[in-house]
């Protein structure tokens, strides 16, 4: 078994801890929420950002209604409108060859990793977190923290990369930068297919390719999938005794063992650590952890703005 695989399962392990048993909606008012979270923001001596999907979603990254339809209509047409009902689905889509896999995740990529700039949410983000010690652990595959600043070395990004391709049996530990190839296969596409030569082989088995998406075993953890985990360990090390608010955007059920689950079991055992949720629809924070959770719902892209607001405000700027 490769190294790679033996360690898999080790780092979401590392934190997971049990699930709160006692979430509550908070009756506090929304001003309130915001003001509280920007003071704690401004006081904190570390900062864990933890984003799910729901973080892109808000940014304007959405996967589904109009932005797909839009995007995609002639791939909805080719396939079927019971099977691509939105960007995740299609993703799964079953395609009959690699000219027709390629073909849907060239435009995927280019539409969600390579076209748009950094979005406001992420760049109001940063400029609240710039300053401090900060430390990033997403899910998001869409490049986003890069985009708007965040250090490559203060990102964890656990899922992979929509600009990476690798082996499709994961057969050695490397990944490859695809936007060069993902660019001429857009322009070659024809029919949501694109021309069999510029289908990519692997390298080493001369087997199929795919994306760098965690949704298999095959999976490849690379050197910079390594390091980013010993870096995201090395800070969590480090937040030992300091006051750290654990900023969690857009984390659902998903994946709830990689942030959600370690970001609570971290707030629980550490009386200096605060939780601060924003989530759409699930903002909800377990009701023991008192005064230190504020669980913000709604549109997160407002509560950021505003954030980002008060923040200028407490600098007197
Ligand atoms: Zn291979």
């Amino acid at each position: 078994m490769k190294q790679s695989q033996k360690n898999k399962s080790d780092w979401q392990q590392f934190l997971s801890g049990v699930p709160a048993r006692d979430y509550i909606f908070q009756n506090i008012p929304y001003e309130e929420q915001i003001r509280k979270a920007s003071e704690w923001i401004e006081h904190a001596e570390t900062i864990l950002i933890g984003a799910g999907a729901g973080a892109s979603a808000a940014a304007g990254l959405t996967y589904s209604g109009k932005r797909f339809t839009d995007n995609f209509s002639e791939f909805i047409e080719k396939y079927g409108s019971m099977y691509m009902t939105d960007m995740y689905a299609a993703g799964f889509y079953p395609f009959p060859a690699q000219e027709a896999k390629w073909g849907y995740w060239s435009k995927h990529s280019m539409l969600n990793r390579f076209e748009p700039p950094a979005l406001p949410l992420y760049k109001q983000l940063y400029d609240i977190v710039k300053e401090k010690d900060y430390f990033v652990l997403t899910t998001n595959v869409d490049y986003q923290f890069q985009k708007a600043g965040f250090k490559q070395e203060r990102i964890f990004a656990t899922q992979g990369d929509y600009g990476n391709i690798q082996c499709e049996k994961g057969c050695h530990d490397k990944v490859y930068e695809a936007e060069e190839l993902f660019r001429k296969m857009d322009q070659a596409r024809q029919d949501c297919l694109i021309p069999s030569h510029l289908v990519p082989k692997c390298p080493v088995c001369g087997g199929n390719m795919t994306m760098h998406l965690r949704c298999d075993e095959y999976f490849v953890e690379d050197e910079n999938w390594h390091a980013a985990v010993a870096h995201y360990f090395d800070f969590v090390r480090g937040m030992e005794g300091k006051t750290a608010v654990l900023l969690e955007l857009g984390v659902g059920f998903n994946t709830p063992t990689i942030i959600r689950f370690p970001f609570e079991k971290m707030v629980r055992e550490n009386k200096k650590f605060s939780l601060l949720r924003l989530n759409l629809n699930e903002a909800f924070v377990p009701e023991s952890f008192g005064s230190r959770a504020i669980g913000i719902g709604g549109d997160m892209a407002k509560a950021i703005g505003e954030m980002h607001q008060q923040q200028k405000h407490l600098k007197g700027l």
